[in-house]
């Protein structure tokens, strides 16, 4: 039996991660996969419960699942707490907890909405490519970290840090040339050598660990043109291997590329369970409306069979029943424009996966 550790979180993570585990069920009982789902309490709705964004239960669960689901955490009412105990820190803990320090982040553009993105078609047309965002280093987890008294005594300091190690870098830069190898052979490897010396050893390092790679194409971008380059010419990507903060900003910007960021799934790999999740965030605007778009999280739940699971159909089944909906032209608010697409809610979206699926 497959233990799945179900984390729905604040916000639009309940209603999305409902439908993906609604999927999830589904290809279970199709494929034969035993399958037990078990639910915790993570973010805000944990801090509201318990008074921790991670209470010791949901860390326990998670650390003996096979696989994790999560929704998404944060939202208004608790962003007056200071950041070592807002909602989002249950998330940072559980990964770096699990040491979770590869964060594969798919960037495709599913052909029926090249119209649903603000760029313009030729630009976007045929865009996939994959950013790895290093997860348990970098600026999110350098220490010092904090705000204090200034040293001339006048007001505050803040202090956030940004510090890698060799083993660090190579461990992420060898998973990258490991996708890339299973790709079109292509690794861009991001940084800001110019200013940052923790970019210098990053560049070193990556250029070292690309020795035992000899197949794969390895270029160095600095990260501004590279936010730049993804707009100008997203097709000339392959693998963007980067830094935890770089990989999380410039993955929301590619997100516009697939048409929205309800569109983009991740998976974090590395010691623990992986962990699955779409790279959205809560959604406060929209939660409790039925209007989120599950599909990135059903694109996670994808990613949970593919490398979790290690079964490959299951997976593929879950992303052409994807490509099915969306040719079908059903479309929730986020990727629905005038015309003849049928625009559908969170739950619907769920049920017409599920039904695309089971007529195969
Ligand atoms: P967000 O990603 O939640 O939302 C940004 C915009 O995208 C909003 O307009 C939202 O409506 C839209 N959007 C997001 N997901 C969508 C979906 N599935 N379907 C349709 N539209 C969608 O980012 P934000 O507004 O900056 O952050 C809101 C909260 O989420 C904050 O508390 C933030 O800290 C938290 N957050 C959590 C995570 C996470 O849990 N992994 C990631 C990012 C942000």
């Amino acid at each position: 039996m497959t233990t799945i550790a179900v984390l729905p979180g604040d916000g639009v993570g309940p209603e999305i991660v409902l439908e993906a585990t609604k999927v999830l069920q589904h290809v279970g009982a199709l494929f034969g996969i035993p399958l037990t789902f078990e639910e915790g309490i993570v973010g805000g709705a944990a801090i509201d419960r318990c008074g921790t964004p991670l209470p010791p239960e949901t860390w326990s669960l998670c650390h003996a699942a096979d696989a994790i689901l999560f929704g998404a955490v944060g939202g208004p009412k608790w962003d007056s707490l200071p950041v070592d105990r807002r909602p989002e820190r249950g998330l940072l803990t559980l990964r770096k907890e699990l040491g979770l320090y590869a964060n594969l982040r798919p960037v495709r553009l599913f052909p029926p909405l090249v119209d649903a993105s603000p760029l313009k078609r030729e630009i976007i047309e045929e865009v996939d490519l994959l950013v790895l965002r290093e997860l348990t280093g970098g600026l999110y987890f350098g220490e010092p970290k904090g705000i204090g008294p200034a040293p001339d005594g006048k007001g505050e300091r803040a202090i956030d840090t940004l510090s890698y190690t060799t083993q660090e870098i190579e461990r992420i830069a060898r998973i990258g040339f490991q996708i890339a190898a299973q790709r079109r052979k292509r690794l861009t490897s991001v940084d800001k050598v110019n200013v940052l010396a923790s970019s210098q050893l990053w560049r070193r390092v990556v250029t070292e660990t690309a020795t035992e790679f000899p197949d794969i194409e390895l270029d160095h971008m600095l990260v501004d043109n590279c936010s730049m380059q993804l707009i100008r010419n997203p097709r000339r990507f392959d693998v963007v291997l980067t830094e935890n903060t770089f990989g999380d900003i410039l993955s929301d910007e590619a997100a516009m590329l697939a048409g929205s960021i309800g569109m983009l799934p991740s998976a974090s790999l590395g010691d623990g369970p992986g962990l699955y999740e779409p790279i959205h965030g809560s959604a406060p605007d929209i939660a409790g409306q039925d209007k989120a778009n599950p599909l990135a999280a059903i694109l996670s739940a994808a990613m949970l069979m593919r490398y979790s699971l290690h079964h490959e159909s299951a997976a593929a089944a879950i992303e052409a029943a994807v490509s099915r909906v969306l040719e079908a032209g059903y479309r929730t608010p986020d990727i629905w424009q005038p015309g003849p697409a049928v625009l559908v809610g969170t739950a619907q979206v769920g049920d017409l996966i599920v039904e695309s699926i089971a007529k195969g």
